[in-house]
């Protein structure tokens, strides 16, 4: 049974709330392995619960900052990183929450309230300077409105007053240009990753 929740990258202790995803990006590192540098294998048995979270991160030693970004899209789960991310918090621990910026559409609720004073910073990836390159790229169930939904959602982040942040990964195709023009149409500053093989 795997329950390898959290998971130490670099300085930061990385939760791995989930494997579900309602995409299927052409780079995403899932494709390519079970797990990413020390991670150990990062596909569930199951999910875990907050206090399973919890735990995990006071079995690891010290560390900068928790990222919610694990083999899956982490507002699947997002009452559990809720509750993880007060506890971090109340440890005056930062929070970071990488995601595909769709977890309005997710969770058929606004979200962004929820994450406002508990996740210190949002980093959505944005992929793709089109809708129509987006879905070429990340194949999402929601279509063409998945790109339009994530730069709406960094808005509202923006506008709740969270640190928040678009990524594209540099990889053929891409006109990173476009992107930072897009992010910035947001409000967001744009950051381009490089391609994790
Ligand atoms: S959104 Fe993230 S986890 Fe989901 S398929 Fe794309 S890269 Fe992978």
């Amino acid at each position: 049974m795997n329950v390898n929740f959290v998971y130490r990258y670099g300085d930061n202790l990385y939760v791995n709330l989930t494997n579900k995803c309602c995409n299927d990006c052409s780079f995403c590192i899932r494709r390519n392995g079970d797990g990413i540098g020390d991670s150990g294998d990062l596909w569930l048995s199951r999910e875990p619960d907050a206090q399973e979270v919890i735990n995990g991160i006071k079995s690891h030693g010290d560390y900068r900052e928790i990222v919610f970004c694990g083999y899956g899209e982490p507002t699947y789960k997002t009452d559990v990183m809720v509750e993880v991310a007060e506890f971090v918090h109340s440890c005056g621990k930062k929070t970071r929450l990488n995601t595909n910026g769709l977890g309005n559409l997710i969770n058929r609720r606004d979200i962004v309230p929820l994450l406002k004073g508990r996740i210190d910073t949002v980093s959505v990836s944005l992929n793709s300077d089109s809708a129509e390159g987006y879905d070429k790229m990340c194949h999402s169930v929601f279509g063409l409105a998945a790109y339009d939904e994530l730069l709406k959602f960094t808005r509202e982040c923006v506008l709740a007053g969270i640190t928040t942040v678009m990524t594209v990964v540099a990889v053929e195709g891409v006109d990173v240009e476009k992107c930072r023009k897009a992010a910035e149409s947001v409000g967001a500053k744009l950051k381009v990753r490089e391609y994790i093989a």
